[in-house]
């Protein structure tokens, strides 16, 4: 018998319609090409990725329908926060954020419980503000707790966001958040960390807490405290929890 030479195999393999389709099929199965899914617009209910895209995470802002999320914007009335370099501390900065997430969850669908809405410590003179946060998010049964903060730092020259986190939940929780925050502020990555956190610890759901920048730095307090930097900081908390609803298993 005549030996085919593999180039005339692979010409003859080419040639038959039925086999492209079936090693087309084979390497769909086997991940040797995936559909475009960034091609998809976000929001349309298909999957696609998220910002920053690249790696294979679902991205489906249905997943947030029904969720009930805590907002904790820290510090609020007798207790500003961080007053820093910048022309209005935390609890403002915070505040507003807050209100821009708390928008857009609802838009998707979501239940909102905030821990404050206004420029007030919550709990009461029995009650300690953080325990008062902490009672809130688990009596509401909430599926996630983010709390927003602002940092400070004695190096005024130190910039940048950090999310904190203590349970593993946390963790995964954290890990979408700072990406969704960085990636939306284009801000220095400080990571995620662990911290033995009042409100991470005695949550019972998935909790994390964002430190969006520094107060201590003169750019970024003027920033944190404008609106349009105050509102893409709520808009990369929510790419966070839509990543991290859209993912969780
Ligand atoms: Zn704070």
């Amino acid at each position: 018998m005549k030996d085919v030479c593999p180039r005339e195999r692979v010409v003859r393999l080419q040639s038959n319609a039925l086999v492209t389709v079936l090693l087309l099929l084979l390497s769909f199965v086997l991940g040797l090409v995936s559909p475009d899914s960034s091609a998809l617009p976000p929001g349309s209910g298909d999957y696609a990725t998220g910002p920053g895209g690249g790696e294979a995470l679902r991205w489906d802002p249905e997943a947030l329908r029904g969720k009930t999320i805590v907002i904790d914007p820290g510090h609020g009335g007798s207790n500003p926060g961080t007053r820093g370099v910048g022309p209005k501390p935390e609890k403002d900065n915070v505040l507003a954020v807050a209100w821009d997430l708390k928008g857009m969850l609802e838009h998707a669908g979501a239940k909102v419980v905030m821990t404050r809405n206004g420029d007030y410590l919550p709990g009461s003179p029995e009650v300690d503000q953080l325990e008062a946060r902490v009672r809130l998010a688990n009596m509401n049964r909430a599926d996630a707790f983010v709390s927003i903060h602002n940092d400070w730092n004695k190096n005024s020259s130190l910039t940048g966001t950090t999310t904190y986190f203590y349970s593993p939940d946390g963790y995964r929780l954290g890990i979408a958040l700072q990406k969704g925050v960085t990636g939306e502020l284009r801000s220095r990555d400080l990571g995620v960390r662990w911290a033995n956190y009042y409100v991470l610890k005695n949550t019972v759901m998935p909790a994390a807490l964002v430190e969006l920048g520094f107060l201590s730095n003169k750019q970024e307090a003027l920033l944190l405290t404008t609106r349009s930097y105050q509102t893409k900081a709520a808009t990369g908390i929510y790419d966070g929890l839509v990543e991290y609803f859209s993912n969780r298993r």
